[in-house]
Formats: C-alpha cells, structure tokens, sequence
C-alpha cells in the first residue's frame, strides 16, 4: 500500500465540468489497488512545493475565473516546472491546460501569463469549438489507445514545432480546429481541452496517470492491476460513437 499525494491546483477557481469527478476517478481506482490518495488543495496565495507532489491536477474554468488566479498561477511556474522535471504526474484540463503555456489571450484581449510548462500559446477566438471528441493517442510507443470526451472553448491553442500534441484528432475539433492535433505532452504531464467527465471515461489514462505517480513515489516501474471496467468502457463506448456520429476534424 503506498500513498499517492496529489495537488489539486485551485480547486475553489476552476472546477467546471465534473473536475472533482476526475479526482474521485483517481482516489477509487488507487483505493481498489489498495493505495490511498491525499488530496492537497493548492490555491491563491499558498505555496507550491516541488517534490511534495506525485500528481498536480489543474481543472477548467472560464476566462474570469482564469483572470484571477493566472498572477498567482505564474508565480508558482518555477515550482509547477521542477515538480513535473522531478518526475511528478499532471493533467491539466481546459482553461488549466491553457495556462499551464506560456500565455492565453482572453476574450476581452488580456494577456494572462502562463506557467510555461506546455510549448504552446492560446488566442481566443469568436466562435467557440463545442461538442463530442475522439482522439488517437499513443502515449507509450506502440500503445495506441482511444480517448474520449468533450469539449468547449474559445481559445486555440497553437503548440509550437517542437510540442507533442496528447493525440490525433479523429471526430471534434481539438487544440486549435485546424492542426488535427489535441493537447500536449511532456513527459508524465498531459494537458487536453477534453473534460466532463474524462477520467471515468477513459479509465486507461487514470491509470497511466496513477502508475506516473507511483513510479516517482519510487515504487519503480508500476503495472497496476487491470480491473473490469464494463461500466466505464460502455460509457467510453456511448461518447466514441456520439464523437464518430458528429463525424470528421469539425
Ligand atoms: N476560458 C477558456 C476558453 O473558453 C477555457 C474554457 C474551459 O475551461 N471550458 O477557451
């Protein structure tokens, strides 16, 4: 039994779209491999200790909430940086994936500073890329694996020649509604426009996000034992196919 200590990053800002089940995902699957996850909440003003964390998860939120902890948010960059060199898991969500890059042009036309984490900048644009997603990823080499959920958002995320995108847009629109491409990678930190509910969607990737956060508790390489999901792969299922139906990169 090992302890997974997980930094919820402004958990009281940005927590739209079924965020919190997203960490209750997490905290059941460990449970069930008789782990136990600490969930630390990180806000406005606390301090972001690299090393104390074996997972940072950051959510979604929208342009306001984003206006009033970016600031904050980009003071802790340094730390954000070295905890996820220093091998510690991150999913970050939507308006949390935006700001883990380097900056977000907002709606109104602010410039919200960003963590610089992800290579990728984020314009908003005037019309908002909304609906079912599927995407192709391969996140370990010859491992492909189907992602899917939803998204919605103004802002287009464009990754720079030498970001790797999460995964191949199949049906949605992804980063930017042009490239084909969603998210962005970086070692064990993931960032995605794909929320509502997407961990219980996609129980592969909680795992590949739990076994990230035990091999750095120096557990070593983790496997973790494969559970039966029936529930969670109809529900993968039902939004593949709603995904599929909507048809093509729209
Ligand atoms: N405010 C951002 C956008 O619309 C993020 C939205 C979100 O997190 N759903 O692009």
């Amino acid at each position: 039994m090992s302890r997974i200590v997980v930094g919820h990053l402004y958990p009281d800002y940005l927590n739209i779209y079924a965020d919190r089940g997203n960490i209750a995902v997490l905290e059941r699957r460990a449970a069930w491999r008789g782990h136990r996850l600490e969930v630390r909440d990180v806000s406005v003003g606390d301090d972001l200790v690299p090393g104390e964390h074996d997972l940072l998860y950051i959510g979604g939120g929208q342009d306001r909430e984003q206006a009033l902890i970016a600031p904050d948010l980009a003071a802790k960059g340094e730390a954000a940086r070295a905890a996820v060199d220093g091998g510690a898991a991150l999913l970050a969500v939507c308006g949390g994936y935006q700001l883990m890059g380097r900056s977000y042009l907002d709606g109104s036309g602010e410039r919200l500073p960003g963590v610089g984490l992800f290579p990728l900048e984020t314009v908003a644009g005037s019309r908002r890329l909304i609906g079912d997603v599927l995407l192709e990823c391969e996140l370990e080499p010859g491992e492909r694996r189907a992602l899917a959920g939803f998204e919605n958002h103004a802002g287009r995320t464009l990754l720079d020649e030498s970001g790797t995108p999460l995964g191949r847009v199949v049906a949605g629109f992804g980063n930017d509604g042009e490239s084909g491409f969603e998210g962005c990678r970086i070692g064990n930190a993931v960032g995605t426009y794909l929320h509502g509910p997407l961990l219980p969607r996609n129980p592969w990737l909680a795992d590949w996000l739990l076994e990230r956060a035990l091999s750095r508790r120096g557990e070593g390489d983790v496997m973790l034992e494969p559970l039966p999901d029936e529930l969670e792969h109809e529900a993968h299922e039902v939004a593949a196919r709603r995904a599929r139906e909507r048809g093509g990169r729209r």
